[in-house]
């Protein structure tokens, strides 16, 4: 198996189970319409999960924040419970033994628009071994609006993981072309905020830091299982309002995700960051070792 779909009706909180067959499909399969809110206008929502020897992982931090992004993009209320029996049976189907990943998607809706569904792709990850020891070069990127933008404009999907995701590829693609591995955003107003497909997490001195999900980010499950972990190793964690000189002066720093997991940082804008090898390899172990 390299990656394959299933597609099944979207569950919904207090309305009768959906119990789908979850047939797998070849990921090239035509499942939905070309008229789909979610091809045409990238109008609905996801999570990505990290899949470990069949179980899937974090997956009530990643059911609950699906649940946010529909309340923000006025989708029904989703039934967890069903949700998570549904991604669970998927995960299983993983190869043992590979590390995986359970794409979960939820759309508005087809062409009437008239009820959303879902559908879901269970994939091998790519080797990202490299990039958790060599480390990522990374360019700051302005997103344009000041910090203050966020609380006003609520309308503006803040913190939903919904599928519109152009922007985000566009900044990958702008790094790559100025010779950088990855983006850091911030705000107009200098401050730290997110790269494009994942969190930034920095160590000073015992304390391990992120930046305040109020700014218009998104709550990372990663970086929220290391900053467990972190605890767990008596360290103090703490959320904040960081600038590039915050970042510059760490201990060491990561972009965290579900699927590629820990991955330091070894320069911003060309200026080097402390690379911590040991402490990387102590926390990609603790992640890839969850079996929630
Ligand atoms: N921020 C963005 C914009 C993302 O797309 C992602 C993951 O895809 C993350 C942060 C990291 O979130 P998580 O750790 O839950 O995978």
């Amino acid at each position: 198996m390299s990656a394959v779909t299933f597609r099944f009706p979207f569950p919904v909180a207090g309305r009768p189970d959906v119990s789908p067959d979850l047939t797998p499909h070849h990921v090239d399969a035509s499942l939905i319409s070309v008229m789909d809110a979610a091809a045409e206008r990238g109008d609905g929502a996801f999570e990505a999960f990290g899949v470990i020897a069949g179980a899937l992982q974090a997956t009530d931090d990643h059911l609950a924040r699906l649940a946010e992004s529909c309340a923000l993009l006025e989708l029904p209320e989703p039934d967890l419970d069903q949700l998570a029996t549904i991604c669970r049976r998927i995960a299983a189907r993983a190869t043992p033994g590979v590390e995986s990943w359970l794409k979960l998607v939820v759309s508005r809706g087809g062409m009437d628009r008239s009820e959303p569904h879902a559908w879901a792709v269970l994939s091998e990850t790519a080797d990202f071994s490299d990039a958790r020891s060599t480390g990522l070069a990374v360019i700051a990127g302005d997103r344009g609006f000041p910090a203050s933008y966020v609380a006003r404009e609520r309308w503006m999907l803040f913190g939903a993981k919904t599928l519109s995701y152009a922007m985000n590829m566009a900044s990958l693609r702008e790094a790559k072309r100025r010779g950088a591995d990855d983006m850091l955003w911030t705000t107009s107003d200098g401050f730290l905020m997110e790269a494009p497909q994942s969190t930034l997490v920095f160590r000073r001195g015992t304390t391990f830091c992120s930046p305040d999900p109020g700014i218009g980010i998104l709550h990372g499950t990663t970086q929220r299982a290391v900053f467990r972990w972190a605890k767990q190793q008596g360290y103090t964690t703490e959320y904040g309002r960081y600038t590039r000189s915050d970042l510059l002066g760490a201990d060491a720093a990561w972009f965290t995700s579900s699927v590629r997991l820990a991955t330091p940082l070894i320069s911003l804008d060309g200026d080097p960051l402390t690379i911590d090898h040991a402490l990387t390899d102590s926390i990609n172990a603790f992640l890839l070792a969850r079996r929630d």
